[in-house]
């Protein structure tokens, strides 16, 4: 059975009703590690469903959470924010309306594409509507026991006033400066490192917030939430977790949600992700150069507990071949990949929308990183694919787009993370080049034989290794000829393939330029 299955049986054992969560602090670009958490959820979520428990998908961005510090992708300005809730803090790009929307945003937009569409919760919202009052209220009554299930499970100690509240000052607006000197429900009287002494109302909406340990499993009691995973980080021992089941089933009286621990994705040769470094690859720029579907795949074709090795250069090409290879398998024009479990409900899994009833147009990934660069516009890369049979006169408009979308994806992939060996461009004029009386002949021969036979891509290339025996060039010599003129550059891709994508004549033409 799929691990996602499993999970979801699990649950449904308790009972039949679920609510599954995942969130994030948007206070960087999101990393792909939190695309992992929400594409696990959001399986576990359809495996529920399907199996036909009654569940809901729910999103927490916490967005009241206070910046840690100046990220090293931030303007050193940033220094006098530090320590405010990130929905108070503006966009470092001015076209948002907070520093947690420049980051929130764009991950949302993300999630569409990718099929999950949860119930989006902003925390910042919650504690303003007076939603956490009554956990607010409960933590704050039982200060001592909270204190003290911190201290033990974590063992970290807590300040000698510490109480589970962090106040905001009036005054500075941080969450981290103030300092409580007397509880008196609802009334908490604080001195803040900025000089202004003041009391809160803990009534009053937003007035503060619940530190992270505290404010994790009151969340949990407050959105009945029954399941959520989190990432190998937060499961340590004694880490937030931990404290987060003891002080929901002691203080909250409310049973700890069922979870996975997922482990991390590691860039290829780069190792683990971390945003706070600034240095990682974000969730959007994964996604930007992954199908959809693929990023998928790679997530449900791993339990969550294997740590993934993404390889944003060649490897992914490999990553969409397997992708599109499992696609054939399922639709019955391929035999099974032996070894590979939970074919049917991976592929399944994959899919953002509802799994097609046949099998969707395909096309080898590396021909369209090809096609791309020879033309960038999609109506002529769809005339070529016309052209040379590729696809149907009349393609229908859902296996269009699915083309369409992968051409985008091919092309963000060539401009920031192919490696050169598979990039090229068609040089509009003849390159500078010397050719040698050997070069010279093979393509005056060429150029007679191509315009005898038919324009594809087999022909093509039998002519040339034709003309290559005939005349005793080595072959490589004969396609390093071709990439000479038509490139510029002494490799590129199959050229039986990549010339028939061209137009006749334009490749006629460049031949006897190059002969002259
Ligand atoms: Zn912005
Ligand atoms: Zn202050």
């Amino acid at each position: 059975m799929h691990w996602a299955e499993v999970l979801a049986e699990q649950l449904l054992k308790d009972k039949k009703k679920h609510i599954l969560a995942t969130g994030i602090t948007p206070s960087g670009p999101i990393h792909i590690g939190n695309m992992r958490e929400i594409l696990t959820t959001d399986a576990v979520y359809r495996c529920v469903i399907e199996k036909g428990g009654d569940a809901k998908l729910v999103y927490i961005a916490d967005d009241y959470d206070h910046l840690r510090k100046v990220y090293p992708y931030l303007p050193k300005t940033y220094e006098k924010y530090v320590g405010m809730p990130i929905s108070e803090i503006p966009c470092p790009c001015g076209k948002h309306k907070s520093y947690a929307d420049h980051y929130l945003i764009s991950f949302l937009n993300a999630l569409k594409e990718i099929g999950v569409n949860p119930k989006l919760y902003r925390a910042s919202e919650m504690y303003k509507n007076g939603d956490y009052n009554e956990a607010i209220k409960t933590a704050l009554d039982n200060t001592d026991k909270i204190k003290d299930i911190i201290q033990r499970i974590s063992k970290r100690q807590l300040p000698k006033n510490w109480i589970p509240f962090n106040i905001k000052c009036e005054k500075c607006n941080k969450l981290t400066t103030a300092k409580p000197i007397l509880y008196n429900y609802p009334i908490v009287e604080y001195t803040c490192d900025c000089g202004y002494d003041g009391e809160i109302d803990i009534r009053n909406g937003g007035a503060g917030k619940l530190p992270w340990r505290v404010d994790w499993p009151a969340r949990w009691k407050m959105l009945d939430v029954t399941f959520e995973p989190f990432g190998k980080d937060l499961g340590t021992v004694g880490g937030a977790r931990d404290t987060g089941e003891a002080i929901v089933e002691e203080i909250y009286k409310y049973p700890a949600p069922k979870y996975t621990v997922y482990e991390f994705i590691l860039l290829k040769g780069k190792g683990a992700m971390h945003s706070s470094k600034g240095t990682a690859l974000s969730a959007e720029e994964m996604l930007h150069m992954t199908p959809p579907e693929v990023l998928r795949f790679l997530i449900m074709n791993n339990q969550p507990n294997k740590h993934i090795v993404f390889d944003s250069e060649l490897g992914l090409l490999n990553l969409i071949d397997e992708y599109d290879k499992l696609e054939r398998v399922y639709f019955g024009k391929e035999e099974p990949i032996k070894g590979m479990k939970d074919l049917k409900k991976t592929y399944e899994l994959s899919q953002p929308d509802d799994v097609k009833e046949e099998l969707p147009h395909q096309l080898p990934y590396r021909h369209l990183v090809t096609l791309v660069q020879i033309d960038t516009d999609w109506k002529n890369i769809k005339k070529i694919l016309q052209r040379t049979n590729q696809i149907p006169k009349d393609p229908d408009k859902e296996n269009e787009k699915h083309l369409s979308q992968r051409a985008d994806h091919a092309k963000y992939w060539l401009e920031n993370f192919a490696p050169d060996m598979v990039k090229f461009e068609i040089k509009k004029k003849l390159p500078k080049i010397n050719l040698n009386k050997e070069q010279l002949s093979f393509l005056t021969n060429l150029k007679g034989e191509l315009s005898t036979i038919q324009w594809e891509p087999e022909d093509i290339h039998n002519t040339i290794y034709q003309i290559s025996e005939k005349q005793e060039i080595p072959i490589k010599e004969a396609f390093k000829t071709i990439y000479q003129i038509i490139l510029g550059q002494e490799k590129g891709p199959r050229a039986g393939y990549f010339l028939s994508n061209l137009d006749q004549d334009f490749v006629s033409k460049r031949l006897e330029e190059a002969i002259k």
